[in-house]
Order: structure tokens, then sequence, then C-alpha cells
């Protein structure tokens, strides 16, 4: 088939560091939450594009919007284009509290990017220059975000990173380090920064922001308890620490609220977002409070291709989709993926694979295990042979996690009740049969 070509040559001319070319599906066209491949092959995309394609791919007023705004203006660096503005302006308004209403915009290409712009802020900010990241956590491929990110073979071979990147126990309850019970290790992982924190000698005093995913994406489809959360924001309000949200992943409406940090309470110094503002365009950015605006050095960076009036044109139609009444799409995250949780936690009953299931709205995790008792996580084999077996019967399903044995069910958030249905179907069946 045409794909195979496709592979071959990408594995000539495209570099061996991008993961999964070989035995990977080939997209040639995209509609709402379908893909099709050259050989007019049609999946039903449960991964949106890896959290992506919140309104689908190739929605018709987000078309629309391209063909408008490319007809008069694209690239706009060292000036100022309105597109922009008014996307910062709606940014604005749609923050969570804390950050709206109050706060500007920096605008990137992509969400690693943006931590880097966020980081690098939090240093002019306080003149510290250490940043507590969490173990699990996933920030981006650049020397800053990279160092506050644990995956092994991303980092090792790039050695050596930002200095003065720690990283702290996150809340992931269902293996807690203490063997303690949700709330007890939710309380433990946030103490346990307080504590690090109040430890003399060990630079503690030189920290100048705590980064955090809302809900933790790659490092496991992970929402912590609220307990987590707050100790966080507490910790940093007794020391004057920047609390950075990570918001690429989680954010945007996947959760069934705009920001997923909403369902803790607490409220962000920093908000980074990227993936489902931007959708089908390359965008992210870092919303930051005013009370810092004065603080940061003036005319300090530039990104000369940030700001495109198309890519800007794209996110406020992306926005103005998510935020509409009418559709309510939030509002259909939160029902659909409630549905489906319950689906999964009664397949779990009757599954000796299915640790656990977590998550909120349609950022769904469920973790597989080869026992049950013991936690075991299983093994990649199988999680590859779940994963083809899906594809085979068109379906894209992602997985990820520290031991890669989770599943991440997020399906664009217009995905039909029908095409949710048989995509579950078949994610189940192809579980069922590993476990058989
Ligand atoms: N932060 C989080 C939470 C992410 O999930 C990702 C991407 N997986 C990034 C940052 C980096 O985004 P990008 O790949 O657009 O650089």
């Amino acid at each position: 088939p045409k794909s195979r070509q496709v592979i071959a040559d990408a594995l000539q001319v495209q570099t061996p560091t991008r993961p999964s070319v070989r035995g990977t599906l080939v997209i040639e066209e995209g509609f709402g939450s379908g893909i099709k491949d050259p050989d007019d092959n049609i999946y039903i995309d449960l991964s949106a594009g890896v959290a992506v394609s919140s309104v689908g791919r190739n929605h018709p007023k987000v078309v629309e919007a391209v063909r408008e705004q490319a007809t008069k203006l694209m690239h706009s660096a060292g000036l100022v284009s309105s597109t922009t503005v008014k996307l910062a302006k709606k940014l604005s308004e749609i923050m969570p509290e804390g950050l709206r209403d109050e706060c500007f915009t920096v605008f990137g290409m992509s969400g690693s990017a943006a931590v880097e712009t966020a980081i690098k802020f939090a240093k002019a900010i306080t003149g510290k220059h250490q940043i507590v990241a969490f173990e699990g956590a996933y920030h981006g491929v650049f020397h800053g975000s990279l160092a506050l990110t644990t995956r092994e073979n991303f980092r090792v071979p790039y050695m050596p990173l930002m200095p003065g990147a720690i990283h702290m126990p996150y809340a992931y309850c269902y293996r807690c380090f203490a063997g303690f019970d949700s709330k007890s290790c939710a309380q433990a992982c946030g103490k346990y920064l307080d504590f690090k924190l109040n430890t003399p000698n060990t630079g503690a005093d030189d920290v100048a922001a705590v980064i955090v995913e809302s809900m933790q994406a790659d490092g496991g489809y992970i929402d912590p308890p609220i307990e987590f959360m707050k100790a966080l924001r507490e910790a940093c309000d007794k020391r004057g620490i920047i609390l950075i949200i990570d918001e690429v992943q989680a954010g945007a409406g996947r959760t069934g609220k705009m920001w997923a940090v909403e369902h803790y309470g607490i409220k962000p110094d920093m908000l980074v977002w990227a993936k489902a503002v931007g959708g089908d365009m390359p965008l992210s950015g870092v919303t930051v409070h005013k009370r810092f605006y004065e603080k940061l050095p003036q005319s300090s960076q530039v990104i000369t291709s940030a700001e495109n009036a198309v890519v800007n044109a794209v996110g406020l139609a992306n926005l103005e989709i998510l935020s509409d009444p009418k559709d309510d799409l939030i509002g259909r995250a939160a029902k659909l993926g409630g549905e489906l949780k319950q689906r999964l936690l009664d397949f779990q009953k009757t599954c000796r694979l299915v640790g656990e299931v977590r998550g909120r709205g349609l950022f769904i995790g469920v973790e597989l295990v080869s026992d049950k008792d013991k936690r075991t996580p299983l093994d990649a084999k199988y999680m590859g042979q779940i994963a083809k077996t899906c594809e085979q019967r068109g379906v894209r399903v992602m997985a990820c996690g520290r031991y890669g044995n989770t599943f991440r069910l997020m399906p664009p958030l217009v995905i039909t009740e029908a095409h949710l249905r048989k995509g579950i179907d078949i994610f189940l069946e192809a579980i069922k049969e590993v476990e058989a």
C-alpha cells in the first residue's frame, strides 16, 4: 500500500530521533475525529492527534478563519497585529480565576517553547535560579523544559541540561511511594515539598518557581487529589515562589472545565498552554499575572515566527468554538467523559488487566497491569499488541506513563457518541484478547 512507501521514505529522510515512524499510521486527511491514510482507510482517532484536535480536525469555522486571514495577513514579526491582540484579549477573558482579566500573554509555537519562556520569566522576576518540577513530568524537549522532564531516554543523550532543576514526588496515588491511601499520599507529597523547601543548605531559598501539570499527562494521565495542588499553592505562597501551571495537554476544555486547574480551586501565577488552543495550527503561550509586568526586563525576548496572524486567527476560532454555549463542547467533555469513565470502571470489574481507571472529562487514563495485587505494569509487548489490534480495526489509541502501561483516552470533544462507543468497543475487545 501507499502508506508503506511513505514510511520507507520517512525512514530515509526524517530524523531517527522522531518516535514511532516504523509501523505507525500515515495520515493524509483529517476530519472531525476521523483520519484517513493514503490507502483510503479511515480511523477513529481516540488520541485527538495527541490531545490537540479538541474541536476536531479541519473544523469548518477553522478552515474559514484560515481562508479569511490568509488573504489579509500572515506573518507579522516586528509589528503589532490586531488578530494577535484579539487573541491575547480572549485568553485574558477565559483564564482561570487569579489570572482572568489581569494578565498578559507571550506567544510561542510549541509547548516546550512556552515552558522555556515561563521559567526564564520566573528567574528574571524573582532573581532566583532553581525550578521545582515533579517525578513523571513532561514539560518539553529543550534545555530548560527537558531538565524539568523525567523521561530518561529523552534526557540522557543530551546532558548537561539546565542547572537548578529539582524533582519532587507527584501525588500518583495508585503507586504511592509510601503505600498511603490517596488523601494521605496527596498530603504527604505536598508536605514533602514544604519540608524540602524548609531544609537549610539545599539551596531551597533559591527557588524561583514550582512548575506542575494540572493533571499529569505523559506521566500517566493522573488527576491528583485536590489536597496535593492546594499544598503546592500554600508552599509557594509562604515563600513568594511562582507557581506555574502547565495546561499544555489537559487545558482548553478537555477535562470538562476550560482549565484543569479549575477543578482544584487554586490560582496560578502563570499558565502555560498549547496543543488544543492552536488545534490544527502550532500555537502556544504563557499567560502571566499582571503584577509581574513591571518586573520583566523590557525588550528582552523575541520569537520571530510567533504571533503569526493565521495561526492566531485559528487560535481565536478554536477558543470561540470551545466557549460557544450553544455547542457546549466543554460540558459535553464532562458528560461523555463521565459516562465513558463509568463504562471503563464497570469493565475493570470483569477484567484482571485493568489496574486503575482515572481522570476527568475526556482526559482518561486506563492503567493496565499483569497482576492487580502487585500492580505489576503490563509488559510493553502486550501494550503494543493492544494498540496494533485497535489500529487494524480502525481505531487509534496511544499509551503513556512512567511504565508505558497506561492508555490515554483523549478523543476530540466533538466525537459522536456512536464513534466513541464503537472506538471503545474495539479498545476493550483488544484488551480482552490479551487477557485471554
Ligand atoms: N507540557 C505538557 C504537559 C505536554 O504534554 C507537552 C507535550 N506532550 C509539552 C509541555 C511540550 O509541548 P510540545 O510538544 O508542543 O513542545
